[in-house]
Order: C-alpha cells, then sequence, then structure tokens
C-alpha cells in the first residue's frame, strides 16, 4: 500500500541530504576564504615592516650625510676663526654633530641586522604561505565540485521524483506532504518496531499494530503523526520489484 510513498520518501531523504549539502559548502569555502585572507594580510604586514625599515635606514642615512657635510663645514671654519669663544663653540657644535652621527649610525647597523633577519624569516614565510595558499585553493576546487555534483544530484533526483509521485494516492501524499512539512527534517513514514512508533519510540495499540501488520490500513502514529508501515511487508514488495 505504501510502496510508492516508500519509494517517494527515500528520494525525498536524498534530496534533503543534497540540499543540506549544499547549504553546508558555502559556509565552508567561506571559512577557506578567510584563512586565504588572514595569509595575504599576515604576508603584507611582513613586508609593510620590511619597507618601513628600509625608510626608516634611508632617513637615518640621509641624516648622517647632512651631519658630515655639516662638520666638514665647521672643520673649515676652525681655521678661519679668530676668537677663542668662537673656536670653542664650533668644537662643541662638531662635537654635538658626530655624537648624532654615532647614534644614527648605531641605528643603521641595528636596522641592517633586523632586516637580515626580517628578510630570511620572509622567504620563509613566503614559502609557507604560499604552500598554504596552494592547499586552499586546491581544497576550494574540491569543494566547488562538490557542490556542482550535489546541485546536479539533486536534481537528478527531483526529476526522478515526479514520476513516483504522480503514482501516489493523492489523499496520501497530502497526508505525507503535511508530515514533511511539520517535521522540517527526516523521514514522514516510518516502520513499527515490535509495537512501538519508530519514529518517536512511543506505543501503538495492539489493534492499530494488527491492522498495521494486516496491511489493510494506514495508521498514523498518535504521538508524532508519522504514518506507520510493516517493514517485513515493505521489503518483501521492495523484493519483488
Ligand atoms: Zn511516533
Amino acid at each position: 500500500m505504501l510502496n510508492k510513498l516508500l519509494q517517494l520518501q527515500e528520494l525525498d531523504l536524498r534530496i534533503e541530504a543534497f540540499k543540506k549539502r549544499e547549504k553546508e559548502i558555502p559556509a565552508q569555502k567561506k571559512k577557506f576564504e578567510i584563512q586565504q585572507k588572514r595569509l595575504v594580510d599576515e604576508f603584507e604586514e611582513r613586508e609593510n615592516a620590511c619597507r618601513q625599515l628600509t625608510v626608516e635606514q634611508r632617513t637615518c642615512e640621509s641624516e648622517i650625510e647632512q651631519k658630515q657635510q655639516q662638520v666638514a663645514k665647521y672643520d673649515q671654519q676652525l681655521f678661519s676663526v679668530k676668537k677663542n669663544e668662537e673656536y670653542q663653540a664650533l668644537l662643541h657644535e662638531i662635537d654635538l654633530l658626530k655624537k648624532q652621527i654615532a647614534v644614527h649610525e648605531e641605528r643603521v647597523l641595528t636596522i641592517m641586522m633586523k632586516m637580515d633577519e626580517m628578510k630570511a624569516r620572509l622567504e620563509e614565510d613566503k614559502a609557507r604561505i604560499q604552500a598554504e595558499l596552494a592547499g586552499l585553493e586546491r581544497q576550494c576546487a574540491a569543494i566547488d565540485e562538490e557542490l556542482a555534483q550535489a546541485v546536479r544530484g539533486r536534481k537528478q533526483l527531483e526529476r526522478e521524483r515526479l514520476p513516483v509521485a504522480q503514482q501516489v494516492d493523492e489523499e496520501l501524499l497530502a497526508r505525507y506532504k503535511r508530515i514533511r512539512q511539520s517535521k522540517k527534517t527526516g523521514p514522514a513514514v516510518v516502520p513499527l518496531s515490535g509495537a512501538s512508533c519508530s519514529g518517536c519510540h512511543m506505543a501503538v495499540p495492539p489493534q492499530k499494530v494488527n491492522e498495521i501488520l494486516a496491511g489493510d490500513k494506514i495508521h498514523s502514529c498518535a504521538y508524532c503523526g508519522r504514518l506507520l508501515y510493516n517493514k517485513v511487508d515493505a521489503e518483501e514488495a521492495s523484493a519483488e520489484v
């Protein structure tokens, strides 16, 4: 009695599984895309830090050059000053400039050492990040393919479903649809499990059980509303097909 409906339900449950995957896949892909962006950002941040150090080094070097020129100028002036105070003042200026130069030179050395370290790390990071990005790229491609397959699979089943649905008794189909809609997910037609509904595990009255086993009436579970059937009958029927 319920064979066509069970066949329809099987298709519907498979369609449901595909739809679930179709919903999950974009979320999974989004995660990969976020990972990709994080990696790219991380790399850019490192590159930026390197660039900033380079700029700082150049600034230091031009400061050093300017100050050295200033020192050379003052050195020349030392020969031409007459007064001792002026001479002392110039010496003081030169001394101050030389100290500033030393500070800048030290900073340049520090930067150069840091840059060597950063560049070596950047190279390592570059290789690692590129490998990770390539991996993510492959995972995204695989997931795109999986999505395409799920859509194709679902459409195929939806085509198969139509002629099956047409063979189910109209009233029964309407009942089935109502149950499916209210349950949102899972089967609407469930086998008896002994004298219980296998959908909600509540007991089914003996009278109903007998009628279901005899196969002459379609009953629904009083608790969950699912339609009940005798599994043995259904298996025999599908073996005959
Ligand atoms: Zn039930």
